[in-house]
């Protein structure tokens, strides 16, 4: 059961075609394992669609975000989630990233006992990268300085925000101070996206802007 989605945010972002290479495989991947989220992407392309057709002069604020989110969330039924075991294959969009599936993973060594995969994107802001945490061992600190999205593939890890199994997404600031512990029973596989901070401070414009007609 997955219990951790993108923001209404992202999803949008997603939708207009505005996220980088790197954060748009992070959605994708998670599309393909999270029915809920992908019928609601279906949902926003639809609306998108419809307001592209009919553009209107004005600027949109966070009033008509909200009209925007909830009409999308009542125009149809959230198909129920389902249990989502992950097979040794690779969700779509990351095995054609990547080129292989996970038992064919080049790893290299990232600090003790973690191992990293960086992901070839033609994305010159954002990183995309499978993170490989042995059981019960905290997450290497790293980095990253800005946005991060972290999606798990394979075992579990948990925060002060919660406990992510495969298939969770979980979006993290530099203002989320935190040390992710992978679950003992297994390895944790996830694929992490960093961006510099930079990359999100044109979010609202980015958000609303393909929603300028309503
Ligand atoms: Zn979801």
């Amino acid at each position: 059961m997955i219990r951790h989605h993108p923001s209404d945010e992202l999803m949008l972002d997603y939708a207009a075609g505005s996220l980088g290479e790197a954060s748009s495989l992070a959605l994708a991947t998670h599309l393909t394992l999270c029915p809920q989220c992908r019928a609601a992407n279906q949902r926003l392309d639809a609306v998108g669609g419809n307001f592209f057709a009919h553009p209107v002069e004005g600027t949109p604020g966070q009033e008509t975000l909200n009209s925007v989110m909830a009409r999308i969330s009542s125009e149809q039924a959230v198909p129920r989630a389902v249990a989502h075991p992950l097979h040794p294959a690779l969700p779509q969009p990351l095995r054609l990233a990547l080129g292989c599936d996970l038992d064919a993973v080049p790893w290299k060594r990232l600090g003790i006992d973690a191992y990293q995969c960086v992901i070839s994107t033609r994305d010159k802001i954002a990183t995309a990268r499978l993170l490989r945490i042995p059981a019960g061992r905290p997450v290497p600190v790293h980095t990253h300085c800005g946005n991060e999205l972290t999606l798990v593939l394979r075992g579990a890890f948990s925060d002060l925000t919660g406990n992510y199994t495969p298939g969770d997404f979980q979006e993290a600031d530099d203002r989320l101070v935190h040390q992710p512990h992978a679950e003992p029973a297994e390895d944790c596989v996830c694929l992490a996206v960093t961006e510099a901070p930079l990359q999100f401070k044109s979010w609202a414009a980015r958000i609303v802007q393909p929603f300028l007609g309503i």
